[in-house]
């Protein structure tokens, strides 16, 4: 990847992301988010011959109460300290769009508007930069998460916003979520999203189809699994000529915990064991592969590298 944007932040339209109306939603904004963010929401690099371009869909507070519950305050501390990461977690939303040759491909979708007042806004966005809907080749879904996977739904109409497109999701994640009973396999805290997830799920039916990881569901796209934090989810690696990203989807979450305490179990993954063995085995191949990477909820707009640090990893960004 290059490294510097070739057309830099879209700043032509200031955003109040957070409101002092935002709602408890979702199960994961737990008191009032406490900034104001007047973020750029697009952000465009070079991948070979392709373009990348990073759309905001909205920002979310993630309680460390919900995602860290069993970790003494004192070693959270003095983690977030060595990384450099505000104590109140702010989730980013950065959603991946490729363009090259004929291919326009999102990876995941945001979250509509019912999920939380703060997100929702990546469809809109899209528009806004001069993407049609019509013009979208491919839709690839990192995992069923609303966050991820809601923004598919039309708000104007039935089916999704995107109705030219492939769409495609991991087998396993589909099928998880279609279960009788998913309720009951999930965190507490999801359980309305998992109803939600799976009520969408059979209103898209067959339109939604499915692949195997390692498969290329596009030209230059190839899902690796990278289950544990739903048991289906893949991450994208997105090739052009010699150039590799890895759209890391929930992988890797947070700059601090997922890179520099990769073992520390984390709330909001389904299966927190096998979701640290996937940490730990992606983290030593794209710090051997030095493959840039776009993590969904790291800090805007997501974009960096894995480097080494003592035994463990630092998030760099790009
Ligand atoms: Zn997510």
């Amino acid at each position: 990847m290059t490294s510097h944007p070739v057309t830099g932040h879209h700043r032509s339209r200031r955003d109040i992301l957070w409101g002092a109306s935002a709602a408890v939603a979702g199960g994961l904004l737990a008191g009032g988010p406490r900034r104001l963010l007047a973020a750029s929401a697009t952000h465009k690099v070079k991948l070979g011959t392709a373009e990348i371009t990073i759309v905001s869909d909205g920002v979310f507070s993630m309680p460390r109460s919900l995602v860290l519950p069993d970790k003494p305050e004192a070693d959270v501390v003095e983690l977030f300290k060595a990384h450099g990461a505000p104590m109140e977690i702010v989730a980013e939303t950065n959603v991946t769009v490729i363009r090259n040759g004929p291919v326009l491909a999102l990876i995941d979708t945001g979250a509509g508007p019912d999920f939380m007042p703060t997100l929702g806004k990546f469809g809109d966005r899209l528009e806004e930069i001069g993407i049609k809907a019509d013009d979208v080749t491919h839709v690839v879904f990192t995992h069923a998460h609303a966050d991820h996977f809601w923004g598919v739904i039309d708000p104007l109409g039935d089916g999704s916003r995107w109705p030219k497109a492939k769409h495609v999701m991991a087998r396993d994640e589909r099928d998880f979520w279609l279960a009788p009973g998913i309720e009951d396999k999930v965190p507490a805290f999801q359980k309305s999203m998992a109803t939600g997830i799976q009520r969408r799920l059979k209103e898209l039916g067959d339109f939604i189809s499915v692949a195997q990881s390692g498969e290329e569901v596009a030209p230059g796209l190839a899902m690796v699994a990278t289950p544990g934090h739903t048991p289906g989810h893949v991450s994208v690696a997105v090739r052009s000529g010699n150039e590799e990203l890895v759209v890391l989807g929930d992988a890797l979450t947070h700059a601090a915990v997922s890179f520099g305490a990769p073992d520390w179990r984390w709330g909001s993954d389904i299966d927190p064991d096998q979701a640290v063995r996937t940490r730990k085995a992606l983290l030593d191949d794209l710090a051997n592969r030095k493959a840039a990477v776009v993590g969904y909820h790291l800090p805007w707009p997501g974009l960096g590298r894995v480097e080494r640090q003592g035994n463990a990893y630092r998030y760099a960004a790009s």
